[in-house]
């Protein structure tokens, strides 16, 4: 069962949302150009689940959300979706 916390922006003011200008990167907060292409499987517990675990969605997922491209890097491969790297 691979967990890793959720790794923070210096400064962060992320809260899961997305805008109606599209989609806010989960990690530093900041909108995404373009179309997200890299999504993170985000927990009650704010830690991110691996990509390939499998999550009783109704208890512990707080759903899938997008990571832009800077904070992607931050985040290992068995926990995200892989986007263009
Ligand atoms: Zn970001």
């Amino acid at each position: 069962m691979a967990r890793m916390k959720l790794p923070r922006a210096s400064r962060s003011k992320a809260s899961p949302r997305v805008t109606s200008d599209g989609h806010v990167c989960l990690v530093c907060g900041r909108a995404i150009r373009g179309a997200a292409d890299v999504w993170v499987h985000l927990l009650t517990t704010l830690e991110l689940a691996s990509v390939d675990e499998p999550i009783d969605e109704s208890r512990e997922s707080q759903g899938w959300f997008p990571v832009g491209p800077e904070c992607a890097r931050r985040i290992p491969a068995a926990f995200r979706t892989s986007g263009g790297d």
